[in-house]
């Protein structure tokens, strides 16, 4: 499995670290070709704004979008999950409105990784492990969401079919479940295209 991780700015090189240890093959992106060859997709943390002028400027908003319709994986960490939600406030900001929620940006923990949370979690029985960094708050989650692990009562793991988005940096623990858990559903569109 191949997977895209954007490479624009933010903690892209800890994604890629984490899926290689997991077997994954990872290709930075920066232009509409390198998407062409990936199966999933990874929008890692950093700046949201700076991140979407980016994807605005090189067409990747579009290829993005086509990406998503086509089944394949996306998961947005933090600045990642702003720019899949349909609605962004503090400030109100654009995006690429794939997944029905309202996230609040800026709204836990501090500018770096030094304060580690706890939370439920579908994916496994022990709490998760959360690191917040001026993360967004997803403050309404659609019903076309299911809600995976939550951290003082709101949802910080959701996903919609092939779109997954963490309010937190799984990247930055050791705990690999949820990057697992991604390529879990890369893996079942891939199969599903080798039988067709
Ligand atoms: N504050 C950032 C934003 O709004 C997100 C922070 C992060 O990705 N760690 O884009």
């Amino acid at each position: 499995m191949k997977i895209g991780i954007l490479a624009v700015q933010g903690d892209f090189e800890a994604h890629a670290a984490m899926l290689r240890s997991l077997g994954a093959e990872t290709v930075e992106v920066r232009a509409v070709a390198d998407l062409e060859s990936c199966d999933g997709l990874i929008l890692p943390g950093g700046e949201s704004t700076t991140q979407l002028q980016f994807l605005q400027e090189e067409g990747l908003y579009d290829a993005i979008r086509k990406f998503a319709a086509d089944g394949r994986a996306i998961f947005g960490t933090c600045a990642g999950a702003i720019l899949l939600a349909t609605e962004v406030k503090n400030p109100p900001q654009s995006s690429l409105g794939l997944m029905d929620m309202t996230v609040l940006r800026n709204a836990y923990g501090r500018q770096l990784a030094s304060d580690v949370f706890f939370g439920p979690s579908k994916l496994k029985s022990e709490p998760m492990e959360m690191v917040f960094i001026r993360g967004p708050i997803i403050e309404r989650a659609g019903n076309s969401l299911e809600i995976l692990a939550e951290y003082a009562g709101k949802p910080v793991l959701v996903q919609k079919g092939n779109l997954l988005a963490a309010t937190f940096h799984p990247e930055l623990t050791a705990d690999s479940t949820v990057h697992e858990h991604f390529l879990q559903i890369v893996a079942k569109r891939v199969m599903r295209q080798a039988e067709v």
